[in-house]
Order: C-alpha cells, then structure tokens, then sequence
C-alpha cells in the first residue's frame, strides 16, 4: 500500500534530529501504525464532508482520494509540528554555514579597512568614471543627494554575519518546528545618514603669532594648525531579504520545500564610517559597472 506518511517519516528519521520513538524499526512500525490509523480517521472525517448528499459513485470516489491526500498533508504537518524540535531543520540546512561562523567573527562597528574605499576608486578608474572620496562633508555641495550617489563599501562580510542575520530574524519572526531561514547575501547598503566633520581654524604657529608679512601662508606648521574634526560618523544601514521556508511532503512521500513568507528591506546590521572616506559619483547605488 502506498504509503505518503510513512515515507515521510523515514525521510524525516533520516534527515532531521526526532523524537526517539522512531528510532528503532519496532518504535518506528508502532509509530507509523498510529499515525495511518490517526491519518485514516482524519480522511474519513474530510471525505463525509465533501459527499454529504452526494448521490454519484465517481464523484464520491475522486473525493475518497482528495480526502486521503488532504489527510496525509495534515498529518505529516501535525507529526512535524508535534515531534520534530523547532529548529532542527534550520540548523541541518545551514550546517556548513553555522559551522564556517563558529571559527570567523562579525565585522567591526565601524568601517576602516582602506581597501572598503580603494576598491571603488580602482574600479571607477578602470571604467573611466568620475569618482571619487568625499573628503569631508563640509565641502560636499552637489545637487543630488549624498545618499543617492554614495557608494556602498566594500565589507567583506563573514559566515559569522550571516549566521548573525539568520539569528536576528529567527529572533523578530520566531520560528517554528519544520522551518528554516534564509537571508539574501550580502545585504544591501544605504547611506542613512552622511555623518558630519569640520575643519578647525586656522592659527598661526608660535614663530608667527606676530608675523604680518605673509610668510605664515607657506609654512607647514601654521598649516598643521587645521585639523578635520569628525564631529559624527557616516552610518550606513544593510538590509536584505528574508525568507521563510517549510519542509512538506508530496503525495509520493518526497520531501518539498514550501514558501511560508518573504520579508524584503529587513534592517540587519548598521555600520559607522568616517565621512571622508565615503566614495561618491557616478554611476550610483545599485549599478553594475
Ligand atoms: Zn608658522
């Protein structure tokens, strides 16, 4: 006898941390015993309500089978949701990935690998773009806005950031059991806020407190006297795409994956840079060049 729940079963045995009452081939013959006869009861109950004052043989029959199949979803559903814990198969889809995290860590707060900027101005220069760093954001005066044509660093994210995403949205949606996550990566960058810095006065050096002559505009000291004071850090948000997935079974029995919810523009980490290293110019964010 075909046998979906049954089938659904061993895969489930197989693939996925279980309850111990499928372990040995007697637990198992028991069990699946159990749930047939529970899975039966269940079909039985769909197939009264589809035939109720139906007079036609075939049609009764078509529903007998509809009711069967319906029943065998239900059941698997139940069984998973009952006997397989929370997040067993989130953690065997992404064990490689949570196992590559255990020995990487997340990427620092703040941005200041040289290489996050260089990388653009390399590739602007190989694509003959005008780019190029902002320097401070006292001097930044085009019409478009900074957060239009800012272009996103270059972080080299890690399986711990990942992993860390994973985590956060396990976190806001809860999970449950026969579910697992998947965030887009890498996510995708937006320039919240652009940060602010200021260049100091200038004051003439101790040599030329007194000097009128002009020489105090050739000398380095006196030109020292200016400092950029990064008043408060360029930070960028990333977000990405969150999908949550289901395992199921087919009518044969077969493992599918089943789209429960997808999440877009969800919020998973924010990182500070000091404003004058942000790379802006043509052709923007979002671009392939
Ligand atoms: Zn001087």
């Amino acid at each position: 006898m075909n046998d979906a729940v049954r089938r659904a079963l061993e895969a489930l045995r197989e693939s996925y941390p279980h309850d111990p009452a499928i372990d040995t081939a007697e637990c198992f013959r028991r069990e699946v015993a159990e749930i047939t006869a529970r899975r039966d009861v269940l079909a039985g109950e769909y197939w009264a309500g589809m035939t109720a004052g139906e007079t036609d043989a075939a049609a009764a029959v078509r529903a007998a089978f509809l009711a069967r199949e319906q029943a065998d979803e239900a059941t698997i559903a139940r069984y998973i949701a009952d006997r397989i814990p929370p997040r067993a198969v989130h953690d065997a889809r992404h064990a490689a990935l949570y196992a590559r995290a255990a020995s990487s860590s997340v990427v620092p707060g703040h941005l200041d690998d040289p290489g996050a900027d260089a990388a653009w101005l390399a590739r602007a220069e190989d694509s003959g773009f005008g780019t190029e760093l902002l320097g401070g954001t006292e001097d930044y005066c085009s019409s478009e806005p900074i957060e239009d044509i800012a272009l996103p660093p270059d972080v080299a994210w890690t399986a711990a950031d990942e992993v860390a995403a994973l985590e956060y949205a396990i976190d806001v949606f809860g999970i449950d059991p026969g579910q697992w996550f998947e965030v887009q990566w890498p996510p995708e960058a937006w320039l919240w806020s652009p940060g602010h810095s200021y260049e100091t006065e200038w004051a003439p050096c101790a040599r030329h407190v007194d000097d009128d002559s002009g020489v105090a505009d050739d000398c380095d000291d006196c030109a020292d006297s200016v400092a950029v004071i990064v008043e408060t850090p360029a930070q960028w948000r990333f977000t990405t795409e969150v999908r949550i997935w289901r395992i199921a079974f087919d009518e044969a029995g077969h493992e599918v994956d089943c789209e429960v919810a997808t999440e877009r523009g969800f919020e998973v980490r924010s990182l500070t840079q000091d404003p004058r290293h942000i790379v802006v110019g043509a052709p923007g964010r979002g671009s392939r060049w």
